[in-house]
Order: structure tokens, then sequence, then C-alpha cells
């Protein structure tokens, strides 16, 4: 804490600010520096009330991040003993809330017997989101408040509300202007009329209609949505136990759940990624205080798929971007296909027309590097050909001014030959955007051999200005996520081969939590990417003894023209307009073909055998890449998987899932597959091998 926490009194009501920026979350410093105003608004006979209040931008965020896992979170005093203290005051306290009062925030500001909140203030609890849920009298206060039905809903889905659009009971009285102020006054009218102490622990718990009808229904249709998440049914359990229970034996009941829950491995992996988020950031050898590139003009070149879409996410954080083509025809197509994306999201009322407007507006179209010259950045986004970036890149470099980064959004083709052909190559990176590039958040950050420091950390405050989660990757053919998704894809491919129907491994997948299976995923990419990647890799495997093989099927049904959902037709059938896959005879003819040719009778593949193969396979090859260097932790992989690859975040990312399995069982399930089909694609990863050995984890 840089400054302790002030305590004034002013007219006879004291003022408890709480100090420990940015967000005053609630370390032990600041619970001391609490409790002790308290104490001596309780014992001044001059104080009549008391008002808490953080900063306009910060009420409170909650507990203090930097001590979690640490003792210094359960010392004493606990956020429970605070607000013990305040249902003990002999005196009105009241919470005047501005910016946001988040988890142990909102806690705190529901243990005062009166709340104000400037508008728009957001107010949440969002522990379901950890995995956890409040834990601090919580889900005991809150149905008290604003009744069992309101309180189930925010905490169940952890979003925010402001006052405005609050059930009512959450906040007392939206004030508008210096919130300090208008606190005080709040607080000696209060005085004046001698209001009582407004407890919620002495309050009920009210419910329209049968409780037991509202649970179960409840019950069951939480169970449904949250399918893997365990935070939510025990969310359900507490506000019953609000209604049913007198408070203190509901707050026991709460701490109980509290506890089981936190120690699920669920819960482990969603504070994983939540703290995931934030871990890749740091790129160990890159100062903090590094000169960054302020991005203030971007400029596409390609205005394809991914240069649309990058485009948007441009636009929908405010950056004036042009986009470039060679074709004119190419362009307006690329334009028409944003402007119709954005009219979508209007029709569906995600998106006021009058800011769809304005990001059109940010987008301006053009054919001529002239008018891209002066941009801060340029991402190129043309055909996966060498040649032709080549080309881009050497235009670029003659172009472009001095300082800005040049930037590609190549997939698999070498960033340091394309840099190569620049005579700028330390202001050259990949930027790998996913499709929809626009809504996925997994931005790869390519660091080629002679990215510079300063371009390589713009990028990552790019990223975060485009809200996504920029990873960074050295180069090698993939990067981080599809150098991985290739060996699970080659496994759900031999997995067939084996007797295993393509909807048994979608299926088995899906069950165990990635949002979608395999052959699923491949269809909607579409099929011809994978296969012309095949073509390349089986060309290049003939000079390598070394090279792992692919399942011959899934070429066949490239052959056939069936690319996927743009086809109608890939490893399943479409019908038009409606993306659901559907097993098709034909391919099953085509399997049992492919099988009888290479003389494997089938078998029926356990659903646990095909997650096995096909999470192991990921494990494995990021075992590799961390030992070669191209991510920096496992951690990175984990959120490339997890923002990228519709990895279940409960799971917390194939190396921490490998981890809470255990790495000595982990490589003894992989040493088994290399004694079974295609076994030459199994070979340990080294780091696996050492790791277990010594009884390791990867995180
Ligand atoms: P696309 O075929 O949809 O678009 C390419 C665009 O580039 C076309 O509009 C074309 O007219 C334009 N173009 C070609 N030559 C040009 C030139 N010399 N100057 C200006 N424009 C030119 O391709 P896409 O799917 O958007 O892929 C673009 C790049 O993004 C590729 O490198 C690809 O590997 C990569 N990528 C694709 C995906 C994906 O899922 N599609 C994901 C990540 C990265």
């Amino acid at each position: 804490m840089s400054d302790p926490t002030p305590y004034a009194v002013r007219d006879g009501i004291a003022v408890i600010t709480m100090h420990n920026p940015p967000v005053n979350g609630l370390g032990h410093p600041l619970r001391v520096a609490i409790t002790e105003g308290l104490r001596r608004a309780a014992a001044d006979a001059a104080v009549k009330a008391v008002v808490i209040i953080g900063s306009a931008k910060a009420f409170s965020g909650g507990a203090d991040i930097s001590e979690f896992n640490t003792p210094k979170a359960s010392t004493d005093p606990t956020l429970h003993q605070i607000i013990d203290m305040l249902d003990a005051m002999q005196k009105p306290v009241v919470a005047a809330i501005g910016g946001f009062a988040m988890g142990g925030g909102l806690e705190l500001a529901l243990g005062c017997h009166y709340r104000v909140a400037a508008p728009g203030t957001q107010l949440a609890l969002p522990e379901v989101k950890l995995g956890i849920l409040p834990g601090a009298g919580g889900t005991q206060r809150l149905p008290r408040a604003i009744g069992a039905e309101a309180a189930l809903e925010l905490m169940v889905s952890g979003n925010p509300v402001t006052p405005e659009k609050a059930p009512k009971g959450l906040v007392d009285e939206i004030v508008q202007g210096d919130l300090l102020e208008l606190a005080l006054k709040y607080a000696a009218r209060i005085v004046a009329e001698k209001r009582p102490l407004r407890r919620l622990r002495d309050e009920r718990a009210t419910l329209a209609g049968d409780p037991a009808a509202f649970f179960k229904a409840a019950r069951e249709r939480v169970a449904k949505q949250s399918r893997g998440y365990p935070a939510p049914p025990k969310i359900v359990e507490c506000v019953e136990a609000a209604v049913a229970l007198p408070f203190d034996e509901g707050r026991k009941f709460e701490r109980a759940r509290f506890e089981e829950l936190v120690v699920t491995s669920e819960s482990k992996a969603m504070r994983h990624a939540f703290f995931g988020e934030r871990a890749v950031e740091k790129i160990p050898d890159v100062p903090k205080d590094i000169p960054t590139v302020d991005v203030k003009s971007a400029a596409i070149v390609g205005a394809g798929t991914m240069g649309g879409g990058i485009a948007m996410a441009f636009a929908n954080a405010g950056i004036p971007v042009r986009l470039l083509d060679a074709q004119q025809d190419a362009l307006e197509r690329g334009i028409g296909v944003i402007r119709r994306n954005y009219s979508a999201t209007v029709e569906k009322g995600r998106l006021a027309q009058a800011d769809m407007d304005r990001r059109m507006g940010l987008i301006q179209p053009t054919l001529s590097y002239g008018e891209i010259k002066d941009c801060d950045l340029v991402i190129e986004a043309v055909f996966e050909k060498m040649d032709l970036k080549r080309e881009v890149f050497r235009r670029l470099d003659e172009v472009m001014k001095p300082d800005a980064i040049l930037a590609t959004n190549t997939s698999t083709l070498d960033v340091n030959e394309i840099a190569a052909s620049t005579k700028r190559p330390e202001s050259v990176v990949g930027l790998h955007f996913f499709s929809p590039a626009n809504v996925m958040r997994l931005l790869e950050i390519v660091r080629g051999a002679k990215t510079s420091k300063s371009v390589l950390a713009s990028a990552m405050k790019l990223a975060r200005r485009l809200r996504k989660v920029g990873i960074v990757s050295g180069v090698c053919d993939g990067f981080i996520g599809n150098r991985m998704m290739e060996e699970y894809v080659r496994q759900a491919f031999f997995l067939v081969d084996e007797g295993a129907a393509p909807q048994d491994v979608d299926k088995a997948l899906q069950d165990w939590g990635m949002a979608m299976g395999p052959f699923a995923m491949l269809d909607m990419a579409g099929q011809d990417i994978g296969w012309a990647v095949r073509k390349r890799r089986n060309e290049e495997s003939k000079a390598d003894p070394k090279a792992r093989p692919y399942s011959g099927w899934i070429d066949r049904v490239c052959e056939l023209g069936r690319f996927g959902q743009k086809a109608g037709a890939g490893v399943y059938k479409y019908e038009k307009g409606d993306r659901a896959p559907r097993p098709d005879p034909e391919i099953e003819k085509l399997i049992d073909d492919y099988r009888r040719e290479i003389g494997v009778s089938p078998r029926g593949v356990p659903a646990g055998e095909i997650v096995e193969r096909c999470i192991f396979a990921l494990t494995n090859e990021g075992a590799r890449i961390l030992e070669e260097g191209i991510a920096l932790r496992a951690v990175d992989i984990d959120m490339v998987y997890l923002t990228g690859y519709g990895f279940p975040v409960y799971r917390g990312g194939p190396m921490f899932y490998a981890d809470t399995v255990g790495l000595d069982r982990v490589l003894a399930a992989v040493r088994g597959f290399a004694k079974g089909y295609h076994g030459e694609c199994w070979r340990p990863a080294p780091l696996l091998e050492k790791l277990a050995a010594a009884g390791k984890t990867f995180n």
C-alpha cells in the first residue's frame, strides 16, 4: 500500500477511505485499516455515522490477488470478521460505491447498513468464474437484499449489474455528483431521521411461489447449463439455505460449500486460467518500460476472410484501419462481408446502428500502397504463398514509414524468411489471428529471430487494446497452437482407422468438455486447409525417415471435394442453412473400404481411450514445444488452448490437465500408445520423461 487508509471525521460522520490502488483489493493492510477505522468510529461519542468509500474509479475489486495462495489471505482480520464488526456496529454505516464493487468488495458493501452508488457503477459477485462462490456471507446476504431469484441469477452468471438496472434492495440510492459529499449528506439524513440500522442478516430472503418447486427447477436448469463446472450447483444450494435456514447456519453452510469447491481440480484450473491471462503478458527478456509504438492507425493487406475479420477487430477497438487488396472486386467483396457481419449483429440487437456506422467509417478500402504508408502498423493477410508474401513485404519495406511495424498473419510459413525479404527484419513480427478474427480472443505473437524487443512489446500492448490474449510463440511450423493440433487430429484420424466412427470421436471429446469434436471442427474450418498441409508434409517427409505418417481416409474425403460446411459436405453432411453435422452413409462406406484396404479389422474404441489418445497427443507435443523454447512457459500453451481451441476452462489446458492427472500416469499412457497402432507417432517428449521421473509438473 502506497498510503495508509485515511480516517477523518466530518460534521460527526466518520469517513474511512480505502486506499490500495489500483482496485482497492482487500489485502491484509487494508483490512487492518478498515477495522481500525470502525473501532475508532465506534469509540468516538462525537461520531454518529460512518461512510466507507474507495476511489471514484474503484470501491473495491475484492480479494487482493497478490495475496492469493499466501498465508496473508487468511490472516486476521479477515473479511468475515470485518463484516461481523459491521453487524455489531451501533451506528449506521453507509457504503459509498463508485466505479465497481466486485466479489469481496460487494460482500463488504452488503455488510454495511446502507449503500449509495454512482450511476453506471459495476456491481458483481463473479466468484463463479473462478470456480468458487462468494464466501464472506455473500450467498446469504444477497438473497436477503434482493430476493432469492435475482440473487441466484447474479451469482450463477457472475455478470455485473449497474445500480440503474439492479434489482431493488442492492443499492438504496443512486447519487450523481461528488460521491463523498452526497454520501455524507445521505448519512446525515439517516441520523436525522433516526432510521433503523438495516442489517441484512436480520432480514428474510424472499421468494415468490413454492421454494421446493423453484429450487428443483433451478437445480435442473443450472446442471444443464454448467456441465463440468462445479460452482453453479453449489450456489443454488447456498441460496436454498439462505431461504430455509437461520443466517448463522446458512453462513456455515456457505463456508462448507466454499471449502469443498476451492480444492476441486476444476476450480484450480479456472484460477490457473485467470492468472494465466496475466502471466502470458510477461516476456522475461523484455523490460517493462521498453518504448513501444502506439498504434493510432493500421493497415491490412488482403481483404479476404482473415483481412476482413482483422479489420473489424481494429474498428471494434476504435482504431482507424485501411484495407488494401490487389483487386477492386476482392476489395468490394471484403467490405461487403464486413457490412453483412455487422448488420447481422445489429439485427440480433447486439449492436446499435450508430455504432455499426461508426465502425464501418473507421474501415477505409484502398487499392493503393501510397495510402497506407503512414500507418503505424501493417498486417499482411494475402494468400498463403511464400513468393507472394515476400513480394508484398518488399513493397511494404519500400513504402512504409521507418518506425512502422510490419506484421504477417501467416499460419504456416517461416516468419524469418518473410522478414529477410525486407531491409528491416527487426520490424517484422507474426500476428497470427484466429478465425473469425473479430471474435476469437487468441492472438499468437510470433517472435522472429530478429524481431526487436520494442516491436514485440508493442504487439503485446496492441493485443490488449484489441481485447485479445497475446501469447508469444517462437518460429516453427504451425507455431504453438496448430503444431499441437496436428498431433490431436492425427490421432482422431487413426482412431477412425481402428474402428471408431467420426461421430464417436467427436462425442467422446465433446462429452469430456471440448467445445466441438475434431471432425466437426475441421468441417467448419475447411478440410482443404489440412489437406494442403498434409500434401506438403508428405512431400517433405520423403526425405525424413522419422516423419510421422497420416491416415489416408481423410484425403479420400477431400478428393471428393467434400471440404466441409462451406461445400455442404465434409466428414459429415449438412442440410442447407443448417450447421448441424449429420453422419453420412457414404463416408461410412468410404471408411469401411479404407480399413479393408489397409487390412485393419475394426474394434470398438472406448471413449476413455479416444480422450487420452487425443488429449495426451497435445500434451506430448506441448512438452516438446516447451523444451524447444517455442513457448515461454507451460501456462502459455494452456492459454493458447483455452482461448483459441475451445479447450474447457475447467480442465485448465493440456499441460495443466496433465499435471492434475500426474505426469507419471501420462507418460505410462504415452508409452502404452507407443506399442499400439502407429506407435511410431508416440515417442515420449524428453521433458515429459524428465519431469515424470522427478515427480514434477509442467506448471
Ligand atoms: P483469403 O483467400 O480469404 O484472402 C486473401 C486475400 O488476399 C484475397 O482477398 C486476395 O484478393 C488478397 N490478395 C492476394 N494477393 C494480394 C496482393 N498481392 N496484394 C493485396 N491483396 C492480395 O485468405 P485468408 O483465409 O484470409 O488467409 C489469409 C492469410 O491468413 C493466409 O496467410 C492464411 O494462412 C492466414 N490465416 C488464415 C486463417 C483461416 O482460418 N482462414 C487463420 C489464420 C491465418
